[in-house]
């Protein structure tokens, strides 16, 4: 497709990298005996004939560029792949989050028409994270923040980490709530079947994160607080009829903390990404529920094939204006991407 012909920008949303100084520790983890499920995950790359997809993580330039313009991608909202800082040790992390941010910022810097970036923070010390989310939005200009669903079994909604919701408000970045493995104690339901991961347990874990952090009521504290969840909404825009109708007969028992209804929340303070679904009556569904508005395009790269989200949302059958704010204005508006160079350097 031409420039021409198009008329906007492709941006991804949900793309991962990694950088030596998580891979290696990962790696070290990963060697251990242990059976964390995100350790078993990662471990796959060190078994022979395992997927591997660190090399791709780790590449911030010519490779990812080259699949980029071989598949019309123009710019990649960047963020540490998951689980990102999260199993390490206090220290370790904050260390870990700093170093990846100024990693990215480096990479952007490099192709500042693109790559645009989330930033990483250590939730294991919510005052420091709330400090580095400070430094790499006001410094170093990223572009919002992700985090990896729970924290040594806990959720944002936790009053210990009022500030880092606190900050994200205030600078008014995004988080992007990206999934990782369920906490050890739901190892044993997972595990069976190859469910731990991207087939199930993400979907379940990252979508109870959401609905926590809407039935605890932080909206109502912290109302133009904007969370990201990618892979269509982790199932919870499909459910929305029945948490509502729940949360109204049972209220006091279902609905114990929030003012409005889930689904008001859902609607005002949460936009999806398409990363890693590339369903087209899914995204109908989503656009008729939740609004073209609220929508974004993402990729899931490298977990996931570029040309096969290309072809999926070129061809959904939606109008040209919702495609445009899909592929690009949406994440231009919510993020603070500028696009003015990327314009000019558009991929055809
Ligand atoms: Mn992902």
């Amino acid at each position: 497709m031409t420039q021409a012909s198009r008329g906007f920008l492709r941006i991804g949303t949900e793309e991962a990298f990694s950088f030596p100084g998580q891979a290696n520790l990962l790696d070290e983890m990963a060697r251990r005996p242990g059976e964390e499920m995100d350790l078993i995950t990662w471990r796959r790359r060190l078994t022979p004939g395992g997927r591997d997809k660190v090399p791709e993580l780790l590449d911030l330039d010519e490779g990812r560029i080259a699949s980029m313009d071989a598949n019309g991608i123009d710019i990649q909202l960047l963020s540490l792949t998951s689980p990102g800082v999260q199993m390490f040790d206090t220290e370790t992390a904050v260390a870990i989050a700093t170093e990846a941010n100024d990693y990215l910022a480096a990479a952007i810097e490099r192709h500042p028409t693109r790559y645009a970036g989330l930033a990483s923070f250590a939730p294991q010390d919510p005052a420091r994270a709330a400090k580095e989310m400070e430094r790499a939005a006001n410094q170093l200009r990223l572009h919002g923040f992700v985090v990896n669903s729970h924290t040594n079994g806990e959720y944002l909604d936790d009053p210990k980490y009022l500030p880092i919701l606190e900050a994200a408000e205030a600078l008014g970045k995004a988080i992007y709530i990206h999934p990782r493995c369920p906490p050890d104690i739901f190892a044993r339901y997972y595990r069976d079947y190859g469910m731990w991961s991207a087939l199930w347990a993400y979907q379940a874990e990252t979508g109870l994160h959401g609905m926590r952090l809407i039935m605890s009521g932080v909206f109502d504290r912290f109302p133009n607080l904007k969370i990201v969840l990618g892979h269509m909404g982790e199932g919870i825009p499909y459910w929305l009829y029945r948490i509502d109708y729940m949360a109204n007969v049972g209220k006091g028992i279902n609905k114990p903390n929030a003012e409005l209804l889930p689904s008001e929340y859902f609607k005002r303070n949460f936009l999806i990404t398409t990363s890693g679904m590339n369903d087209p009556l899914v995204l109908d569904y989503a656009i008729k529920s939740l609004g073209a508005d609220n929508i974004m395009f993402a990729i899931d790269y490298p977990y996931q094939e570029t040309a096969e989200a290309v072809t999926f949302l070129d061809d959904a059958p939606i109008s040209e204006a919702d495609r445009r704010k899909i592929f690009e204005t949406n994440a231009t508006k919510l993020f603070g991407i500028d696009t003015s160079a990327a314009q000019g350097a558009r991929v055809t």
